[in-house]
């Protein structure tokens, strides 16, 4: 399945990838110039192709919104194009903490990225910003905001972006739409806090980590509540495996029964029960 090219406002589009697979999004300015948020070495064609599809003149900024591989890869291909790369320090100390074992673990399977890429290798963020940041093109206003509760929720690296010009709000992965999530790497009390003001946040038009945008506030706030007792119910369930109230095949068919049985993406609910309960990867 090919990934789809949605103008999400006049001068937003996003990337969807297919079947839950990661959203980059393009903001153009005024000029022809536009900020890249995330990008995925392995689906670079994917991003060149929507570049050219909106006639963007150049890359300004590559935003990475958390440090995960399929967010970041692209940040060696956009830094030899001498692209800024901006992120959170949380971000940037989790890519040199765990990022090279990361980066080369996921690429196994794809080796030829190697001989397309000379020397493609994990490339950390180089403008840093702490809590919050702005980043100005001519008639885009992005505002930043580092909101990875006590340092660890999705990610550790987790930003959010809003486009205020046109009130475009990019949730990185705190928020999946119409998928299961990816949990293990996260820490989910934590989350659960910093989905909280994200159901009071302003925007019209949301765009997930992963899956299709939402066209407004409201429908936005019923998604993040959504995720938030997802994660709620997925907790619990963990804790029950642990003390043996119930067994992991029952918490497995739980995750993926009732409001949970059109979610895409159920092979990531074992997954993430294995991942808690192993702290292994499978
Ligand atoms: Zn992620």
């Amino acid at each position: 399945m090919d990934s789809t090219i949605r103008q999400v406002s006049r001068s937003a589009c996003v990337v969807i990838g297919p079947e839950g697979a990661t959203n980059f999004a393009i903001i153009k300015a005024r000029d022809g110039s536009a900020a890249l948020i995330d990008a995925d070495i392995r689906r670079i064609d994917e991003v060149e192709e929507a570049l050219q599809l909106t006639e963007c003149a150049k890359v300004s900024y590559l935003i990475d919104t958390h440090e995960h591989f399929d967010h970041t890869s692209a940040n060696f291909y956009f830094a030899q194009r001498a692209v800024p790369i901006v992120a959170s320090a949380g971000c940037v100390q989790a890519m040199r903490d765990d990022g090279a074992a990361d980066f080369t673990r996921m690429l196994k399977p794809v080796p030829e990225l190697y001989e397309r890429f000379p020397g493609l290798r994990l490339t950390l963020p180089d403008v840093v910003f702490d809590k919050t940041t702005e980043v100005k093109l001519p008639g885009v206003t992005l505002h930043l905001q580092y909101r990875a509760e006590n340092g660890h929720s999705h990610s550790k690296g987790d930003t959010t972006i809003y486009f205020e010009e046109e009130e475009v709000f990019i949730a990185g992965d705190l928020l999946y739409t119409e998928v299961h999530p990816v949990t293990f790497f996260g820490n989910i009390p934590n989350w659960l806090t910093a989905l909280k003001p994200l159901f009071e946040t302003h925007y019209k038009l949301l765009v997930p980590g992963h899956g299709p945008t939402v066209d407004s506030e409201e429908s936005g706030k019923a998604y993040f509540k959504k995720m938030h007792d997802y994660l709620e119910d997925f907790h619990g369930g963990l804790e029950e495996i642990k003390s043996g109230r119930k067994s992991e095949a029952e918490v497995a068919e739980h995750m993926q029964s009732g409001a949970y049985a059109t979610l895409g993406k159920s092979r990531m609910v074992q997954r993430n029960i294995n991942q808690f309960l192993t702290g292994r990867w499978i």
